[in-house]
């Protein structure tokens, strides 16, 4: 890809939200009065797709459509209602005996569309099930049982990230071909992230950043059954990830890291031709800290995830920083950049910090289109394990260092305790 027909595509992109912007502003008054008259019957059929609008209904007030026949405007004689997670059903029969049926969303081949939306609208912006059903039992919102969720997480929702991930990562490394073949160089800065600190932590990701691009190239995620420590993950994950880069026919010239030892003793004894470097000011370094630390929100470090899971969620994250880097500095209506004021803990003092433009999160609608695509795929069977994502290592099915013991006995052993 040129730079040229990336700046193309950056300005058809402005030039999209802007008629967007206007969109919102004035055509929305006029939808609602086109609509008003033709209201009481809309069908399945009739329905937008699945990013329109959608609106918070009492169970009460959306009963009160269903009093009078939608044909013949007699009384309803019968009424049954039946959910799907997050799919309300109506059928009616009138005194006339008209039936009809009112679904609250369209269905993707007998799924509610609304159930695939919302679940994917838990993962891809980096929250979790847990955390959503808890505000959603406050208000008494529907929304898919946590088994359900799970379900369509495996079969839909992490493969789609998955693919995004794979697409992106490709054609990364098609333009770093590009550039070797042309007798050109890359510069990386490597750079390590724990689940938690030293000797527990389970998971380490190991990430590459392209100097020039600022972009995520990979981001590896091993368990520490992979390695012979937890803090040895660090260098299973940067030889992982380097070797994939030099045997994709990747020029690297000079690798950035830390000092990390380990580090140090595999570029030199493996990697003798690439220049080693450590400067810890360095761009590339710093910015891969950066994005470490936001990865933070789609893989919380107090949460425990699958590797499986958890390797979606810095995909995710990776998916995000891709879709942001280049961010410009915000500036106001007449060109001023913008600054926030906070209190520095560290310091003590009040200073002041330039503020980027706010993210796009385009991906992220891209990816539920894509989980729609999935669900039409009649091939694709939900719960099947074929069609889901597994790890590309071999993983033990435990990492706990003793067999889990009979719950039985351990509620036995603790009842026990505290009754001495
Ligand atoms: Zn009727």
């Amino acid at each position: 890809m040129c730079p040229s027909s990336a700046v193309a595509s950056e300005t058809l992109d402005t030039s999209l939200s802007s008629i967007e912007a206007a969109d919102d502003s004035t055509f929305l008054p006029l939808r609602g009065s086109t609509s008003s008259s033709s209201d009481m019957s809309v069908t399945a059929d009739q329905q937008g797709d699945w990013s329109e609008r959608k609106w918070i209904v009492n169970e009460s007030a959306l009963m009160e459509l269903f009093t009078t026949c939608h044909t013949c405007s007699v009384a309803i004689d019968e009424k049954t209602t039946v959910s799907n997670g997050s799919m309300i059903k109506v059928e009616w029969t009138c005194l006339n005996q008209h039936k009809g049926v009112w679904r609250s969303c369209p269905e993707i081949r007998g799924m509610p569309e609304n159930n695939l939306v919302s679940s994917a609208a838990i993962i891809f912006p980096g929250t979790t099930q847990t955390e959503i059903q808890e505000w959603a039992d406050l208000i008494n919102l529907q929304l898919p049982k946590k088994t359900s969720y799970y379900s369509l997480q495996s079969t839909y929702l992490i493969p789609v990230v998955h693919q995004a991930y794979t697409d992106m990562q490709e054609s990364i490394l098609s333009e770093l071909q590009d550039t070797a073949c042309a007798g050109g160089h890359t510069d990386i800065g490597g750079d390590a992230r724990s689940d938690s600190p030293g000797y527990s932590a389970k998971y380490t990701t190991y990430s590459f950043m392209d100097d020039s691009t600022k972009k995520i190239i990979m981001s590896d995620l091993i368990q520490v059954s992979e390695a012979s420590s937890s803090p040895a993950m660090e260098a299973v994950g940067f030889r992982r990830g380097l070797d994939r880069l030099l045997d994709s026919g990747v020029s690297v010239d000079v690798v950035t890291t830390d000092r990390h030892p380990s580090i140090r003793k595999i570029m030199r004894e493996s990697y003798p031709n690439l220049r080693h470097e450590f400067d810890p000011w360095h761009v590339a370094k710093g910015e891969l800290e950066v994005f470490h630390s936001s990865m933070l929100k789609y893989a919380e470090k107090r949460r425990h995830y699958s590797y499986v899971t958890m390797q979606a969620r810095i995909q995710l994250s990776v998916l995000d920083h891709n879709h942001n880097v280049g961010r410009q500095h915000d500036s106001t209506e007449l060109g001023k950049d913008k600054y926030n004021v906070f209190h520095s803990r560290q310091s003590n003092q009040w200073v002041v910090r330039k503020l980027y433009e706010p993210t796009k999160q385009d991906f992220r609608k891209d990816l539920v289109q894509q989980v729609i695509l999935r669900r039409l795929d009649k091939n694709v069977t939900l719960g099947d394990k074929v069609f889901q994502i597994h790890p590309s290592v071999n993983l033990p099915a435990n990492i706990a260092p003793t067999p889990k013991p009979n719950k039985d006995n351990l509620v036995a052993q603790h009842t026990s305790r505290f009754r001495k």
